[in-house]
């Protein structure tokens, strides 16, 4: 069985080093999950502390010891405008996958704790289109391999009210398909205040039926944080429909079965 979780922060919001001990401490984690596909994903802010020689190392010994892959990707903010920036930011290095995600409405970060209340007084369906419309960007820019964290902006458990989620979603499908991104089924949200699997059933549903391939990730921020909720997310995806997921290895994806 393969199981593979493509997002995940070594350097967290930049608290650790990327040290092949720190490093190992992932990979443990990975293998106690039974997880084949390990993705690092660092904040793109952060690329310059990423360690290319302790990566290096830890990918042979795992590929040596028991044929755990370790891959190399960057999350990174679409912006409108950001297009060459990002361009730039993702040539030149041999990069496994790149996810594109929307952390800032304007120059919101909404979904920082400290900006939460930024929330309050706002028309929430609003503020859904704006975000769903950056998503809509991130896609149809076709700079990224991986859409993240789908419907973020659900975080503190803000619900639009004259639309449903899964309206928001339907409208961004054209971008998604004609781009080819792959969505990820992210268990952060389990973590955070919605307690809820990024995107929500519902909106799994409108990417199955609409044959949005998808792939598997846990938005790990330390190794205890490894696949966590993983099982419990592949086994919603089978739920709705889906018999095969994408991996991703020198920006090239390829399907593989469901078990
Ligand atoms: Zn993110
Ligand atoms: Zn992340």
């Amino acid at each position: 069985m393969l199981l593979a979780d493509y997002h995940v922060h070594a350097l967290a919001h930049g608290e650790y080093d990327y040290t092949e001990e720190w490093l190992y401490r992932f990979l443990q984690a990975a293998r106690e999950k039974g997880i084949n596909r390990l993705g690092f994903a660092e904040h793109e802010e952060l690329v310059e502390r990423i360690n290319l020689t302790a990566l290096e190392a830890v990918r042979a010994s795992a590929q040596k010891q028991d044929g755990l892959w370790v891959g190399v990707g960057l999350e990174i903010d679409y912006k409108p405008g950001r297009e060459d920036e990002i361009r730039n930011l993702t040539s030149g290095r041999a990069w496994d996958f790149i996810i594109g995600s929307i952390h800032y409405i304007g120059e919101w970060a909404f979904d920082h704790p400290d900006y939460r209340d930024g929330f309050a007084d706002q028309d929430i369906d609003e503020l859904y289109e704006q975000y769903f419309s950056l998503v809509a960007g991130a896609a149809g820019s076709g700079l990224f391999d991986i859409l993240g964290h789908l419907d973020l902006i659900k975080i503190w458990g803000h619900r639009p009210r004259r639309y449903s989620e899964a309206d928001f979603v339907r409208s961004i499908l054209g971008e998604i398909k004609r781009a080819g991104v792959v969505v990820e089924i992210n268990t952060g949200g389990l973590r955070k205040p919605v307690q809820e699997i990024y995107p929500g059933e519902k909106l799994i549903e409108e990417l199955f039926q609409a044959d949005v391939p998808i792939t598997f990730s846990s938005d790990a921020h330390h190794p205890e944080q490894v696949g966590s909720g993983l099982r419990q997310a592949v086994e919603l995806a089978k739920r709705v429909g889906y018999r095969s997921f994408m991996v991703f290895e020198g920006r090239r994806s390829f399907p593989v079965t469901l078990t």
